[in-house]
């Protein structure tokens, strides 16, 4: 899957065997890119640890993603 998948703003690869694996991958490529000083990655992992506050957001996500996880074909 790419980093937009998982809305962050550009398309890097991210692998993993795992949903939960994905979305630690995809946390570490955007605090790696943030940290670089990318705007973009900054914004968006801000507003991802505002959503972490709330736990019906969070379920939303982890639901959505879940499902473009399971209909994803095999990583390349
Ligand atoms: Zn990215």
């Amino acid at each position: 899957m790419t980093c937009k998948q998982l809305y962050e703003p550009c398309d890097a690869l991210i692998h993993g065997e795992s949903s939960e694996e994905m979305i630690k991958n995809s946390q570490k490529h955007g605090m790696e890119m943030a940290a670089k000083g990318d705007q973009d990655h900054t914004k968006i992992m801000a507003e991802m640890r505002q959503h972490m506050g709330d736990p019906e957001a969070v379920k939303q996500w982890m639901e959505k993603f879940q499902n473009e996880f399971d209909a994803q074909p095999e990583d390349i």
